[in-house]
């Protein structure tokens, strides 16, 4: 797709902030520093577009060091697309275990699993097909079938939206959508027709390595030239910062219940923060209420983070008053069993104290 705007301003004399002219040049520039400097990450070794995605999926939103051991464990279990499409959801989430936004890990595995019962398990290379897949947005789409089959689709993460802003200076706020569609425009028009996958993943290195949001290295930047924020002294403005919410506390009461030899803990509800992971009996109402639960001695008290979140959690050896639930979502697991189910990370502390309670001679660690 051209960009209206920019085929328009192609038409006349090319000034400053008309740049149809100079998309080659930019295209060579930035591919001549990506041969050089490319990362060497683990899936730009691979052709299988499962792979490929793989990795994608697992970059939102998460650092690149983060992800690397989590996706070579990932492979080790489920090498091919098959093999995942055959997995459960618990094990899934499992090796997902701290690796966050957990609903990213379900709808992968559903989108796999259709991949795999209606177009005979080959990733689509159509983008229509693969957009209509569970999880599957705009810039997973781009960036995995650029990558895998050579489409011609322009990757706009966070980090090409930062450079595409700053070289074309645009002032818009690329969160909200003019800001957005300007950014998609001038990124569509720079993508390089004969290596798109080459070409999206320069802009990305380009984005996470040089133009990073505080102080960008220009003097090494191969973009520098054409570069008009640079040229204009704006570069600390574009793109314009985004303001910090301050994220509320939520104090969590946790009780660890054992009895005999086995522990209670409860599977979370799918829908919600952290579905389909398991915890410990958590005191809210709706869940436990504080009379259907004696606290004990405390095991500690954990923060945990999330975006839009902070939660304080206190944990206490528990017992409960009154007769014990014994169904769905509720579970009694032993220690082994306990150690085998996805929990979320903040909890892991927790697990091997419970482990070592009910079995005391392990030695750990997870
Ligand atoms: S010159 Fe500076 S601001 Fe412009 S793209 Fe390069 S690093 Fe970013």
């Amino acid at each position: 797709m051209r960009c209206k705007s920019m085929v328009g301003m192609c038409r006349g004399t090319v000034r400053e902030g008309s740049h149809c002219e100079i998309f080659e040049p930019i295209r060579e520039s930035l591919l001549s520093w990506y041969d050089e400097h490319a990362r060497d990450l683990p899936w730009r070794r691979e052709g299988d577009p499962y792979r490929i995605w793989l990795s994608e999926v697992m970059l939102q939103q998460t650092q690149v060091e983060t992800v690397i051991p989590y996706y070579a464990r990932f492979l080790e279990a489920y090498p091919t697309l098959a093999a995942l499409a055959a997995a459960s959801e618990e094990d899934v989430l499992k090796l997902w275990e701290g690796l966050g936004y957990y609903a990213r890990a379900r709808r992968f595995l559903a989108a796999v699993q259709e991949v795999q019962a209606r177009h005979g398990g080959q990733v689509p290379s159509d983008p229509g097909t693969f957009r209509s897949l569970s999880g599957v947005g705009p810039y997973t789409a781009a960036a995995v079938l650029s990558i895998a089959y050579g489409i011609r689709l322009a990757a706009v993460d966070g980090n090409v939206s930062r450079v595409v802003s700053r070289v074309f200076c645009l002032e818009g706020d690329p969160r909200k959508a003019p800001g957005k569609k300007g950014i998609r425009c001038r990124a569509d028009d720079m993508l390089d027709p004969r290596g798109p996958g080459d070409f999206n993943q320069a802009l990305m290195d380009l984005g996470a390595s040089l133009c990073t949001p505080r102080n960008p290295s220009c003097g090494d930047c191969p973009l520098e030239p054409f570069c008009l924020a640079h040229k204009r002294g704006r570069i600390h403005a574009i793109p314009p910062r985004k303001r910090q919410k301050s994220r509320p506390l939520e104090e969590v009461t946790v009780a660890v219940v054992i009895r005999g030899k086995r522990c209670l803990v409860r599977k979370r509800p799918r829908g919600g923060l952290l579905g389909g992971l398991w915890e410990f009996a958590t005191v809210i109402p709706g869940v436990l209420c504080a009379e259907q639960v004696s606290l004990g001695e405390q095991l500690g008290v954990l923060d945990h983070s999330f975006s839009h979140l902070r939660w304080r959690v206190s944990v206490y050896w528990s017992d409960i008053v009154g007769a014990p639930p014994q169904c769905p979502p509720w579970r009694w697991v032993t220690g082994a069993e306990l150690v085998l189910l996805p929990f979320p990370a903040v909890y892991r502390p927790v697990i091997e104290a419970v482990r070592r309670r009910l079995d005391p001679g392990w030695s750990g660690p997870l």
